[in-house]
């Protein structure tokens, strides 16, 4: 992809490179960022000249919008190194295409595709040796927005900046998760902004994700806000059961996130021959599923972790423990998935695209 003239990129490279310090063996998730950065500036309704430049803290007005009224939107996606040192994203278009939708929900202007994937490309490249090859290894990319409009007038901003930010990952396994279906709290209602990869849908599930981290789960199993009877997503990832061979999903709504992951997942099942079904799935089902036997798996999908198992869940007061698989199909799935990401299995569907 080229590159439009209107939107060639500025680059001051940094002077030397961190990355001599940075032991990837042992990186904790998203806290180490390579040395380069991307921004793009907008005002006067048009996106200024986007700028690659070193990884550092930038100065802001106290009074800017996203401070104040939280308009604030970002992506997660990774980049992947093949045996060849050729580096691939997946399914990027995808990320492009949400990361708008986002944008326009919350009343902020759309990013052209230029600065977006052009710069992600370009950003990459300059700090390709962080990189690293081998299953589970990525380059976390973390592509945002921000309201830096000054003034505190409750009013979509006149100015914001596009960012993006990239952080070395290895997939740990983080062993299985108990979670907690919630009976009260919401993370998204018909209306609201829970399809919009929002920075505030974020920050209002930790005090019910604490509440429940307190009661000895890990995450919250959110539920319709309505009537909490039907199963939406698992913390900040799309939820799937195996109810006896069939893999159910929450069909994609306004309060629920569309992800990649999940729908590359059932891609890959409905070509492997295993039947999906993507339709509101109950939490008395699960019950009934507990007591009959045909509840075989719970697990959340999402791009930092790619599936997170789930070892039982809490209803009413009540823990069920799922039963031991020897042959999880989550680990199935999770292996062909990461598998295409890591151009280790040819990719028939073809969402990897070189750099
Ligand atoms: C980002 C996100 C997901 C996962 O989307 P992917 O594209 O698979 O990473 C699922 N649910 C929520 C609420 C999210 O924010």
């Amino acid at each position: 992809m080229s590159g439009n003239p209107t939107f060639t990129i500025k680059v001051q490279k940094a002077e030397t490179s961190k990355i001599g310090s940075v032991d990837f063996e042992n990186l904790p998730f998203g806290n180490v960022f390579t040395d380069h950065m991307l921004y793009c500036d907008y005002k006067n309704g048009e996106w200024g000249t986007p700028v690659i430049e070193p990884y550092a803290p930038m100065l802001m007005d106290p009074s800017s919008r996203v401070f104040h009224y939280g308009q604030a939107i970002f992506e997660g996606m990774k980049a992947y190194k093949d045996e060849k040192d050729d580096i691939w994203l997946f399914r990027p278009d995808q990320n492009f295409e949400r990361f708008n939708k986002s944008a326009v929900r919350l009343a902020m202007p759309e990013v052209p595709e230029e600065v977006f994937i052009e710069g992600l490309r370009q950003l990459i490249n300059i700090d390709r040796e962080w990189v690293k090859k081998g299953k589970g290894n990525s380059l976390y990319l973390r592509p945002f927005m921000i309201a830096t409009g000054h003034g505190v007038i409750a009013s979509p901003s006149a100015q914001y900046r596009f960012m993006i930010i990239m952080s070395p990952a290895k997939s740990y396994y983080q062993g299985e998760v108990k979670v907690l279906i919630a009976e009260h709290f919401s993370r998204a209602a018909n209306g609201g902004i829970g399809a919009a990869k929002a920075a505030g849908n974020y920050s209002s599930q930790f005090y019910p994700t604490k509440l429940a981290n307190e009661q000895g789960y890990q995450q919250v199993i959110w539920t319709d806000d309505a009537t909490h009877t039907k199963l939406e997503e698992a913390g900040t990832m799309n939820v799937f059961f195996r109810i006896n061979d069939t893999l159910c999903t929450a069909p994609t709504s306004e309060r629920i996130l569309d992800g990649v992951t999940r729908k590359s997942l059932i891609d890959i099942a409905k070509r492997d021959g295993i039947t999906v079904e993507e339709r509101p799935v109950l939490v008395a089902e699960l019950i009934e599923g507990m007591k009959n036997g045909s509840l075989k798996e719970i697990f959340g999908a999402g791009t930092a972790a790619v599936i997170s198992p789930i070892e039982g869940f809490s209803y009413q007061d009540v823990y069920y423990e799922l039963p031991k698989q020897e042959n999880p199909v989550a680990l199935e799935l999770k292996e062909k998935l990461t598998s295409i990401q890591n151009k280790l299995a040819e990719d028939t569907f073809g969402w990897t695209e070189k750099i």
